[in-house]
C-alpha cells in the first residue's frame, strides 16, 4: 500500500510527485504509467523531437536520479484497468493490486481516431507518445507524400517539422480555417499563409471520406472524391480523456473527470489533474472545461499536492500555452473563447504581432507571435480583466504594461 498513488506518468503525474516532496510530504509515493518511459515532455513530440533536433534524453522532465533521490517509485509499462473506491485499491493490466491512501488520476487522453474505412492501416499515425513518433520516424525515409488530417496545433506543428525533411505535405481541415477552435480568424489566416509560403498544401473545409490502401496506406479520399496520394497519414483531431476506470468506479464525469477547485473528484480520496480533469475555470467565464496544456497539468498538480498535505489552495491559474512552427513562436495567455472584439497590435507582415481579445470591454486573452514583450506584459491585463480601449491596445508605441 502506498500513501499516494499517482496514475499516469506524464506532465501532471510527474509534477504531482515532485510537488508532494517539495511540500515535505514524507509518505510512500508510487507513480503508475502505461508508457515504458520515465516522464518526458510531450510538446517536443510535434516539434524538436519530430524534427530530430532533440534526442529523447533531452526531453525527460527530470533525470532518473531525481526520482530516486526523492524515493518516488515508478511502476511503468502497466495500465490501471480498475479502481475500487471503497477498498481504496486499484488493479493494473498485469494483475497487480495496489492500495492507496490518496489517489491522483493523471492519465491525459488517447488520441481521437478516425472512424472511416482504412483508419487502422499501416502508415496512419497519431502523435501523442514517444512510441508514436518513433514509429512515424521509422517510416519517414521511405515516404515522400505526407497527409496531415487536422489543422489544430499538433497537425500544424507536425506539418512545419516535416517540411524540413523536404517532404510533400498536405494538410486537410474540416472547418474553413485552421485553429478555429482556439484562436480568432486573424491568427488562423496568418498561419495559413505561413504554411502555404513554406510549401504546405492546405485544404480547408475538406472532409475525409476514407483512407485508401490494402495493408499499407496509399492515400486519403476526400468527401469531394479527390484522392490525395499518401505514404504517411498523421491524424491530429484531438483527444478523448482516459477516464474509463474512474468512471466505472463511480466518479462523476462529463467531458473529463469532474473536479472541484482543489482537484477532488466526487470519490473520496481521489483527485484528478491535467488533460483529463474537467474543472470550473474562472478564465472561461466560469464554464466547466478541460485544458490541454503543460501549464494546467503543472498547476493542478501543485493544487492537488498542497491539498493532500493540508495546505489547501484553489486552482486559479491563468491559462497559458505556446506553439512553435517554423521560426514563429506563438505564446498565448488567457482563453479567447467568447470574445466580442479582437484588436490587432502590430503588422502580421512583419511576422511579429499580437492579437488582444476583449469581452465586454475587458481583456480576456492575448495571442503573441514573435512578440515576447506583449505576452509578458499582457499577462497582467488578462489576469485582472483590465478594461482598455481598442485604440490604446492597437498602439504599438504604448507598451502593454502602461495599460495594466
Ligand atoms: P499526459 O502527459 O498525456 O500523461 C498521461 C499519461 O498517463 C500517459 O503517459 C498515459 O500513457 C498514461 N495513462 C493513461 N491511462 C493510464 C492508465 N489507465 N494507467 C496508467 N497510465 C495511464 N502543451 C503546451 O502547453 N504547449 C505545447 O506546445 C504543447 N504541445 C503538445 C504537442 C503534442 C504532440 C502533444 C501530444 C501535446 C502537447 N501539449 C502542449 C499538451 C501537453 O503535452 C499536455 O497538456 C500534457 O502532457 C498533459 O499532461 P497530463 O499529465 O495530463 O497527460
Amino acid at each position: 500500500r502506498y500513501d499516494v498513488v499517482i496514475v499516469g506518468a506524464g506532465h501532471a503525474g510527474a509534477q504531482a510527485a515532485a510537488a508532494l516532496r517539495q511540500e515535505k510530504f514524507a509518505g510512500r509515493i508510487a507513480v503508475i504509467g502505461a508508457e515504458p518511459e520515465l516522464p518526458y515532455e510531450r510538446p517536443p513530440l510535434s516539434k524538436e523531437y519530430l524534427s530530430g533536433e532533440k534526442a529523447f534524453e533531452r526531453i525527460l522532465i527530470r533525470p532518473a536520479s531525481f526520482w530516486v533521490e526523492r524515493s518516488i517509485d515508478f511502476i511503468l509499462g502497466e495500465r490501471v484497468v480498475s479502481v475500487d473506491a471503497e477498498a481504496m485499491t486499484l488493479t493494473t493490466d498485469s494483475g497487480r493490486l495496489v492500495g492507496y491512501g490518496e489517489l491522483i488520476w493523471a492519465t491525459g487522453g488517447e488520441p481521437r481516431r478516425l472512424t472511416c474505412d482504412g483508419h487502422h492501416l499501416r502508415g496512419v499515425h497519431a502523435i501523442r507518445t514517444r512510441a508514436d513518433v518513433d514509429r512515424l520516424l521509422g517510416e519517414l525515409d521511405a515516404a515522400e507524400r505526407i497527409v496531415v488530417i487536422g489543422g489544430g496545433y499538433i497537425g500544424l506543428e507536425a506539418a512545419a517539422a516535416l517540411t524540413k525533411f523536404g517532404k510533400t505535405v498536405t494538410l486537410v481541415e474540416t472547418l474553413d480555417r485552421v485553429l478555429a477552435r482556439v484562436a480568432g480568424e486573424a491568427l488562423s489566416r496568418f498561419y495559413e499563409q505561413e504554411h502555404r509560403a513554406h510549401g504546405v498544401r492546405l485544404l480547408l473545409a475538406s472532409g475525409v471520406s476514407c483512407i485508401e490502401g490494402d495493408d499499407v496506406v496509399t492515400g486519403v479520399r476526400l468527401a469531394d472524391g479527390e484522392i490525395l496520394p499518401a505514404d504517411i497519414v498523421i491524424v491530429g483531431i484531438g483527444i478523448i480523456p482516459a477516464i474509463e476506470p474512474l468512471a466505472d468506479a463511480g466518479a462523476a464525469v462529463g467531458n473529463g473527470v469532474l473536479v472541484d477547485a482543489q482537484c477532488r473528484t466526487t470519490l473520496p480520496h481521489v483527485f484528478a489533474i491535467g488533460d483529463c480533469a474537467a474543472h470550473v475555470n474562472r478564465f472561461a467565464d466560469g464554464a466547466t472545461i478541460r485544458l490541454e496544456s503543460v501549464q494546467n497539468a503543472n498547476d493542478q498538480a501543485v493544487v492537488a499536492a498542497r491539498t493532500i498535505v493540508g495546505r489547501e489552495t484553489s486552482y486559479q491559474a491563468v491559462p497559458w500555452f505556446w506553439s512553435n512552427q517554423y521560426d514563429l513562436k506563438l505564446q498565448t495567455v488567457g482563453l479567447s473563447t467568447g470574445f466580442d472584439t479582437a484588436v490587432l497590435r502590430g503588422d502580421p507582415a512583419n511576422r511579429a504581432f499580437s492579437i488582444v481579445y476583449l469581452r465586454d470591454g475587458r481583456v480576456i486573452a492575448i495571442d503573441a507571435v514573435n512578440a515576447v514583450k506583449d505576452y509578458v506584459q499582457g499577462r497582467a491585463l488578462v489576469l485582472n480583466g483590465v478594461q482598455a480601449a481598442p485604440e490604446d491596445l492597437a498602439d504599438t508605441a504604448r507598451p502593454l504594461k502602461d495599460l495594466a
